[in-house]
């Protein structure tokens, strides 16, 4: 059976592999691959050979760091479709959906190819007597990503490309479940002419992110996640001294106002709850039907459910494909059992999903709950499923309370055709990320990315001016050619005069 190795020094390591985890196609339930797990002496072999590659790659000029995206953008472009069907086969999201994620992905390296313009300081003459003063950003040195199953190329592709760009060398360790794309990208780095060491992939768990985070010569770590390991990796990050920037989970709701349009209303959550299975962190897994939404949208849910095609990913007629692995599925699905024992009315049920030779595969059709509240445990887990929930609330105002009230803030949307309301909405929530009409607002990769409270730890969102941010420091230069008009001694404070 094939193993997924880490990637060291510009190629697969030549470390001898202690440890294995199984890799599943989640379509058919089979093992298709063991991934290696990184010992910490794997870790510190990555650490080195980043830190190694550090001093070439901090002085290679701008244009030539520019370059290397713009190969690896063309790459990328050209082999997409490979790095989508490797998702789909990890993974288990439908084709299409993961050409979506990789193409989401690809923007951010575009936005990196601008990094040139991006890394400009500021200059100021004469702020005092012959005396200029200007600002520059250089790379903080040696950076980590720590990246979750659900985006196995775009998550990472939210940091590395900036990182690197700003003259920064790179150890990945993306998600053990889906590990075959961070191999694939770091093939293509290569190709582009990354010099070998300036980007690296460990596969692991825990063992390896612990060494990460303890280890001296990492200087920065981005993490996406669940929250309870963000919490644990902010703290432990930054008490070892590191910049940390830790994205956690999410409970996303959608609020729909009686005025909204219904049809497009249902259009939206549809796709929101239960694209890539709801295996998304900003996918809508609650719905705040405000006064009569609710009666009039559950049977417009129900006949879009009923149309939905769930099976096998690589199937291109499949609208949804199955969960990561068995063992989320019976999360999920243990889940679904509490809200009916809680009292929740499920008006959906898709927990007997049938889909036809893939018997064993990870699968559960679309569950929705209505009369959900906010005291069952359906409301305050995140799921991270295909089931979404209704709570019904009578005004704007009760939408708000609830909204804020949990404790996630990471994305929330709001469906109305009144302006005046959506505008009150955008500026009252307390969210990092809010759609109008939108219901997935994923920030493009010239803005950045983040949520709020219990979604983010740390002051830092990702990509965008604040993944430039992230990945430098700033640095402040006063200067005056000698003249000698300005001799003799002072020992007073600097001052302008
Ligand atoms: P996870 O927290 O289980 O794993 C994320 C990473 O942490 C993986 O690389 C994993 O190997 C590592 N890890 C797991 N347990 C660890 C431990 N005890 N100590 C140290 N490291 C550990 O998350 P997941 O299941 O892979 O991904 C789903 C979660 O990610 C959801 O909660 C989702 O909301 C969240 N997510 C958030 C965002 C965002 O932008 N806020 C984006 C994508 C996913």
């Amino acid at each position: 059976m094939r193993t997924i190795n880490h990637w060291i020094g510009g190629g697969p390591s030549p470390r001898a592999v202690e440890r294995t985890a199984d890799v599943f196609n989640p379509a058919t339930g089979e093992v298709t691959a063991k991934v290696a797990m990184a010992t910490p002496a794997d870790v510190d072999a990555a650490v080195d050979a980043a830190a190694a590659a550090l001093p070439a790659w901090r002085e290679a000029s701008l244009a030539k760091r520019a370059r290397v995206m713009f190969a690896y953008r063309e790459l990328l472009e050209r082999r997409k479709v490979e790095l989508a069907a490797l998702l789909t086969a990890e993974h288990g999201k439908v084709a299409a959906d993961a050409l979506g994620e990789v193409n989401r992905g690809l923007e951010v390296v575009e936005f990196a190819c601008g990094l040139p313009q991006l890394l400009k300081g500021e200059f100021s003459e004469n702020v005092s007597s012959d005396v200029d003063s200007y600002s520059i950003r250089q790379p903080v040195g040696v950076v980590a990503g720590i990246t979750p199953f659900n985006f196995p190329a775009m998550v990472p592709m939210w940091m590395y490309p900036l990182a690197l760009a700003c003259g920064n060398t790179f150890v990945l360790k993306p998600s053990e479940r889906d590990p075959s794309a961070a191999n694939f990208c770091a093939e293509l780095l290569a190709e582009a002419g990354l010099p070998p060491g300036v980007f690296n992939v460990v596969h692991g768990d825990k063992v390896a992110v612990d060494r990460i985070l303890t280890h001296p010569e990492v200087g920065a770590v981005s993490f996406v996640g669940s929250t309870p390991i963000a919490k644990y990796i902010y703290d432990t990050g930054t008490a070892h001294g590191k910049r940390v920037q830790a994205l956690g989970g999410a409970k996303n709701h959608m609020v729909v106002l009686p005025d909204a349009d219904m049809e497009l209303a249902a259009d939206a959550v549809i796709g929101a709850a239960y694209g890539s299975a709801g295996e998304r962190c900003m996918a809508i897994s609650v719905m705040v039907a405000v006064g009569d939404a609710a009666d009039r949208l559950i049977p417009l849910l129900k006949e879009r459910i009923a149309k939905l095609k769930v099976g096998p990913g690589d199937d291109p007629s499949n609208e949804m494909g199955p969960l990561v692995t068995r063992a989320h599925l019976d999360k999920v699905r243990g889940y679904v059992d509490t809200g009916v024992a809680e009292g929740a009315e499920l008006v959906v049920d898709g927990r007997d999903p049938k889909i036809p030779g893939h018997e064993r595969g990870f699968f559960l059709r679309p569950c929705l709950f209505d009369r959900v509240t906010p005291s069952m445990t359906i409301y305050a887990d995140e799921i991270f499923g295909p089931v979404l929930s209704i709570v019904r609330v009578a005004t704007y105002d009760a939408a708000l309370e609830l909204v804020h009230a949990n404790q996630y803030a990471n994305g929330v949307a709001i469906f109305t055709n009144d302006g005046g309301a959506a505008r009150k909405f955008q500026h009252e929530v307390r969210v990092g990320m809010v759609g109008i009409n939108v219901p997935i607002p994923v920030p493009m990769a010239y803005y950045s990315f983040g949520g709020w409270k219990a979604s983010l730890f740390g002051d830092t969102h990702v990509h965008g001016k604040e993944g430039v941010h992230f990945y430098t420091r700033g640095k402040v230069v006063t200067a005056r050619w000698p003249d000698p008009r300005f001799r003799g001694v002072d020992l007073g404070f600097p001052q302008n005069r």
